[in-house]
């Protein structure tokens, strides 16, 4: 067909960055001479293509002009495909009117199509609850939610307790206790397994039962804290990869670890130099902070704005730690950003002998303080490219890649694991000195990085 091909023109256009303006004119004048189901496709395919490109402002005009012929249209098709295009740009810029507006869009199509347009309804239902005040808008969006999640006829979804808590709050936030105490009642009467949300609806149980002076109040505590540290123990989720990063003696190149699997793992950026404040306590952003790895104290912020059971998982407004058990700090991995890339000391011999170079010849071309070869980020970029190369065609079968001997992000690993090197006041004091390095002497950051892995 004509606009398919006129489609496949701009794709071409756009991924080889051409000025695609005419193809999407001749394409949407094609769109006009057809009828109002072949204009719905082909709007919401350009929606996704621009989409695709991260041209939101594109993707958004062409959902809206599907949203225009769907009204004619009978075809549910491509109506996911043009709430996607709309969800999509308003999670890179919440605009709150923008996202009541494509709601009630969605939820004028999820009238006609309902199954397509489900989850994206939810999603955008519980940002905008996330974005509102308490308020009554909030609450009749909480509600809809709960709604649409319970049509889904599966009660043990987590995202179902999810939204019956935060309404439960609500109504404990305005004044209607009994109320919230019902449905709260209701989430913990079904045997389920322990999740974050179910622990959320013991709090905010326990926190009414309190108000209202019931004698079950210390029981539904006790039996709600017991949930709550199970949930926060060590997950099954490996992070061996990470630690044997750390510690693998030679870790080139099976061992190396992506910075993207660095940061997927981390709970947040140390780059405190400093641990410990005047009062002894860890800083916000240092090595043993309780904002990235979890609190000190069970159910107690740092400020100690929440310190009870009945804020758990409430994340304070002030100082940004979250209401859970210390347990977090086992197995919660922070990570340091470096402000230039240095060399993994343990993988120097063995990246010298695939680049054909003595180790001492690397080290003076990857300290990176003097200008070699045409400056240091080409010394960087050639050495990375010749590693991706070699290290392919050396280790073809195995698992990493030689590249990832120059360091990016280092792994913070957690604090209170039971042989977290932290536990270690020489491992600190050698972060510390990175940390500081990091942030006023990044000539001195290598040799930091050397002392550290030395330390580890
Ligand atoms: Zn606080």
């Amino acid at each position: 067909m004509k606009w398919e091909a006129a489609l496949a023109e701009i794709e071409a256009g756009l991924a080889s960055f051409q000025d695609v303006g005419r193809l999407v004119e001749r394409c949407v004048a094609i769109a006009q001479a057809e009828g109002a189901r072949s204009r719905l496709r082909i709007h919401a395919r350009l929606a996704q293509i621009f989409d695709e490109h991260a041209d939101f402002e594109s993707a958004r005009g062409h959902a809206r002009l599907a949203i225009e012929s769907a009204d004619a249209a009978s075809d549910a098709s491509d109506a996911a495909l043009v709430a996607s295009s709309l969800q999509r740009r308003d999670v890179f810029e919440i605009d709150l009117e923008e996202l009541r507006d494509n709601i009630a869009i969605a939820a004028r199509m999820a009238a006609t199509w309902p199954s397509e347009l489900d989850d994206y309804l939810a999603d955008a239902r519980a940002q905008l609850s996330r974005s509102l005040p308490m308020d009554a808008e909030r609450e009749a969006n909480e509600r809809a939610l709960v709604e649409l999640l319970e049509r889904r006829g599966d009660d043990s979804l987590e995202e179902l307790t999810s939204s019956r808590v935060r309404l439960c709050r609500l109504l404990l936030a305005t004044a209607r206790r009994d109320e919230a105490i019902a449905i709260a009642e209701r989430i913990v009467a079904r045997d389920r397994p322990p999740t974050f949300a179910l622990v959320e609806a013991y709090a905010v149980l326990w926190e009414a039962y309190r108000a209202r002076g019931d004698d079950d109040a210390s029981a539904v505590r006790e039996r709600g804290a017991a949930l709550a540290r199970a949930v926060d123990s060590v997950p099954e989720s490996n992070t061996d990869d990470v630690i044997g990063f750390l510690l693998a003696p030679r870790p080139f190149p099976e061992q190396l670890v992506s910075p993207e699997r660095v940061v997927e793992v981390s709970f947040g950026m140390v780059a405190d130099p400093a641990t410990r404040d005047e009062r002894g306590r860890p800083t916000e952003d240092g090595l043993l902070s309780e904002k990235i790895f979890g609190p000190l104290a069970e159910f107690t912020c740092a400020c100690g704005e929440l310190s009870s059971f009945a804020s758990y998982g409430q994340q304070c407004p002030r100082c940004r730690v979250e209401a859970r058990t210390s347990r977090l700090r086992q197995w919660r991995f922070g990570s340091i950003r470096l402000s230039r890339p240095v060399m993994h000391p343990r993988c120097v011999t063995a990246v010298a002998a695939l680049l054909d170079m003595s180790p001492g010849e690397l080290r003076d071309v990857t300290s990176f303080d003097e200008p070699v070869l045409g400056g240091p980020l080409d010394a960087e970029q050639s050495i990375r490219e010749r590693l991706r190369d070699g290290g392919a065609r050396s280790f073809g079968g195995a698992r990493g890649r030689a590249d990832h001997a120059i360091l990016e992000v280092l792994p913070v690993p957690p604090p209170d694991a039971e042989r977290s090197p932290l536990r270690r006041p020489e491992v600190i004091a050698a972060y510390e000195a990175v940390l500081a390095a990091n942030r006023s002497d990044p000539a001195a950051l290598q040799g930091a990085v050397d002392a550290l892995f030395t330390a580890l």
